[in-house]
């Protein structure tokens, strides 16, 4: 009579085959199609903080489909909910370098951000014909106001430090617009 009929394995191969099973379906990774949920603080490198939303609702973004800078899409693929990143950009690899005499006149009009004075120094959102950009007011007229249109992170080395909040299939729908739906993303 035979003493028993289960294989032996070796115990490395036995835990690989165990480990294999459980991550099977349950450790999702970042890759395309998947929506991402961040909390990120930007600062210039050495330098101050340019913008966080650690303190409030996470951004959610598409991966994959030019939501954030290409450089950034890059330092997050492959990273699971809860790791925390730094990511740093030269300009280059951020919004391009500064350029001097980049300014232009242009109808106040055409202004679409609504504030209540415009001011020398200020950020506003402009139409153009390339979409609505970011500048920055350099001297303001009565009909007209001269606008510095480089982005306002142009010419800037940046650190991104990212926590992956969390992480979540896109829907078909989403997929479609090239863009994340619902809280943190876009409403429409
Ligand atoms: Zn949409």
């Amino acid at each position: 009579m035979r003493n028993s009929t289960i294989p032996h394995l070796h115990p490395v191969a036995a835990m690989a085959i165990i480990a294999a099973f459980f991550n099977q379906g349950t450790v999702m990774t970042i890759s395309k199609d998947k929506v991402v949920n961040i909390h990120y603080r930007l600062t210039e490198a050495g330098g101050p903080e340019l913008e966080s939303n650690s303190q409030g609702m996470p951004l959610a973004y598409l991966h994959g489909h030019g939501n954030i800078l290409p450089s950034l899409e890059k330092g997050l693929e492959g990273l699971e909910v809860g790791a925390e990143v730094q990511v740093a950009l030269t300009p280059e690899e951020a919004y391009g370098p500064y350029l001097e005499g980049h300014a232009q006149r242009i109808p106040i009009k055409h202004i679409t951000s609504h504030h209540k004075r415009l001011l020398p120094g200020g950020l506003v959102q402009v139409n153009t014909e390339k979409g609505v950009i970011n500048a920055r007011i350099i001297k303001v007229g009565k009909f007209n106001v001269d606008l510095d249109l480089n982005h306002p992170f142009a010419g800037k080395s940046l650190v991104f430090d990212i926590t992956v909040v969390s992480l979540r299939d896109a829907t078909e729908e989403e997929i479609a617009h090239g863009h994340a739906h619902g809280d943190g993303g876009h409403h429409h």
